[in-house]
């Protein structure tokens, strides 16, 4: 078989979103946005609402719509990009509950869904998504009248603990939300991690669940085997891929793997990128290919059948670090091609 196999341990997962939790008192909820970070937020979201979650968040209503066909009834799916123009009918029919981000947002919501359940989103400065103080203040009263499911607002710098907009955004949070019953949530992952003082009612990790930073001490989630299709013998000056781009200097073996840019192994990468095969560490040679790539397999005694790009020896973050980007990015551009395999 030629499919790479994607492995996403449902049990790191798990203990990942209980090790969050039980970091504070709040209730934790999970993010699974972007296909839960490219592993596939079916599997994803089942093991985690078996493990007690009961609050999902996606980015979009069309997310949250897949999303209640797999978990059913029961489970809040609250969307961050809140109620936009022809989301109503999914709203009501997915029984979503929108994260509304502006009186805009609100007008539309409380009229095409009047008594439908709806939260808030409040910019407290990083100028993405939610209501300004002045918006805030003229809204408030008639919005909390009506209950919101939540009040949230979300940290800008939360993955530098030290960085003074931490407790800046926290201190306006406490502001504009003093006193008010409706439950609150601040900290995603980052926020988790800054300590209790930051949880509020309620939290929502996402890359800490799937094993990336900041979350340092989670468990790996993602793992990721690529099979070898072929293994040659490249002699002094002969040059491997397109542009020419390696060329050996001495008598070399290489394996061409069968994944490549389209697959989210950036070409930027290349220079840094190496795979292992069993306890050893493989180099990739010249340029990553659409579908391929070619790597050093000149050290090992045997041709490997499958090498290692994510597993015990490099994480998303390792990944990361050779692309100039954060795990995050690596995680949803897993491509669509891998076989995503479910362990527990
Ligand atoms: C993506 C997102 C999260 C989850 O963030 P992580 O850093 O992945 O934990 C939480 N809240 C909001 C508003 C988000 O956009």
């Amino acid at each position: 078989m030629a499919q790479a196999r994607l492995s996403i341990d449902l049990s790191a997962l798990c203990a990942n979103w209980h090790a969050l939790r039980d970091m504070g008192r709040a209730e934790a909820g999970a993010v699974v946005k972007a296909d839960a970070y490219g592993l596939g937020a079916p599997r994803v979201s089942q093991a985690l609402a078996e493990a007690g979650a009961r609050r999902f968040f996606v980015a979009i209503a069309e997310e949250g719509a897949e999303l209640r066909r797999v978990l059913g009834p029961g489970p809040e799916i609250s969307v961050f990009s809140g109620h936009m123009e022809g989301d109503a009918a999914l709203i009501r029919a997915a029984e979503l509950t929108p994260m509304i981000n502006s009186i805009d947002q609100m007008l539309r919501h409380v009229e095409a869904l009047p008594g439908h359940p709806f939260g808030i989103q409040l910019d407290t400065g990083m100028n993405r998504l939610g209501m300004e103080a002045a918006e805030w203040r003229a809204l408030r009263e008639i919005a909390l009248a009506q209950g919101p499911s939540l009040v949230m607002s979300h940290l800008a710098c939360a993955d530098e603990p030290d960085h003074a907009m931490n407790a800046h955004q926290l201190r306006v949070f406490e502001e504009m939300t003093s006193g008010i019953e409706a439950p609150r949530s601040l900290a995603a992952t980052g926020g988790t991690l800054l300590g209790a003082a930051y949880h509020f009612d309620v939290t929502r990790p996402g890359i800490g669940l799937y094993g990336g930073l900041p979350y340092v001490d989670a468990r790996p989630v993602a793992s990721l085997l690529l099979p070898v299709i072929q293994v040659r013998d490249v002699a002094p000056g002969e040059s491997v891929g397109y542009g020419n781009a390696w060329v050996a200097r001495t008598p070399s073996r290489v394996a061409t793997l069968n994944a490549g840019y389209a697959d989210g192994i950036h070409r930027i990468m290349g220079p840094r990128a190496a795979l292992w095969a069993g306890e050893t560490r493989c180099r990739v040679l010249g340029r990553i290919s659409m579908d391929s790539l070619a790597v050093d397999v000149t050290a090992l005694d045997h041709d490997p059948e499958v090498m290692e790009l994510l597993g015990r020896h490099q994480s998303v973050d390792t990944l990361a670090g050779w692309a100039g980007s954060i795990g995050y990015e690596i995680l949803t551009s897993l491509g669509a091609r891998y076989a995503r395999v479910y362990t527990r």
